[in-house]
């Protein structure tokens, strides 16, 4: 099918030192910052804007990981429903401005099971969402902080992100399946 691309690698690097510019800016420095990424791509990209921050500001910045897989419960539901598997986040989240990092935005059910779960750990001074891809159709009231590319998209069409970490190279492409 056809495929096309929204982002190459230099877009995706200069997209992430936007990102952490703003994540920066917004909260006036780095006191109390911490990330979490939403395994799997949301972990990369944790790192990647970590690296940037300690880059511009001089400081290095915890990282967390949070692992939220989709799925179908049954044949009646139709829509997935996020189950969280573990939590890795080695530090307390209590007071903290904590940022989440995915790679994609769509319904918004895999943020809000990631706010239940850290939630669930205490009690951070603000919770921020940090997205490469906003896709559209969001379900829930949520919204990300930061964007880094805002793409509509019918519900026909996948984004996919691929991350060196993980992939042969760094992009991202929109095609239909
Ligand atoms: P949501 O829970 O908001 O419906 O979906 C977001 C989660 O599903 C993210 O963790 C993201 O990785 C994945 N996801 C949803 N739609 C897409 C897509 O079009 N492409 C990719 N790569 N991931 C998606
Ligand atoms: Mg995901």
């Amino acid at each position: 099918k056809e495929k096309v691309q929204l982002m190459d690698e230099e877009k995706i690097r200069r997209t992430l030192t936007r990102i952490a510019h703003e994540i920066i800016e917004k909260n006036k420095g780095t006191d109390d910052l911490v990330l979490v990424g939403i395994r799997r791509r949301g972990v990369p990209l944790a790192e990647r804007l970590a690296d940037n921050i300690k880059e511009i500001e001089g400081k290095a910045v915890s990282i967390g990981v949070l692992d939220i897989t989709l799925y179908r419960d049954d044949l009646s539901t139709l829509a997935q429903q996020p189950v969280v598997h573990k939590t890795e986040i080695p530090f307390s989240v209590q007071g903290k401005r904590l940022v989440l990092v995915d790679d994609v935005l769509f319904t918004g059910r895999t943020v809000r099971a990631a706010l239940d779960a850290i939630i669930d750990l205490g009690r951070p001074a603000s919770i921020q969402l940090a997205v490469l891809v906003d896709r559209g159709h969001r379900e829930l009231p949520i919204r990300a902080d930061y964007v880094g590319k805002n793409v509509p998209t019918s519900r026909k069409e996948v984004v996919s992100v691929q991350l060196k970490e993980f992939d042969s190279e760094d992009g991202v492409v929109i095609h239909e399946f």
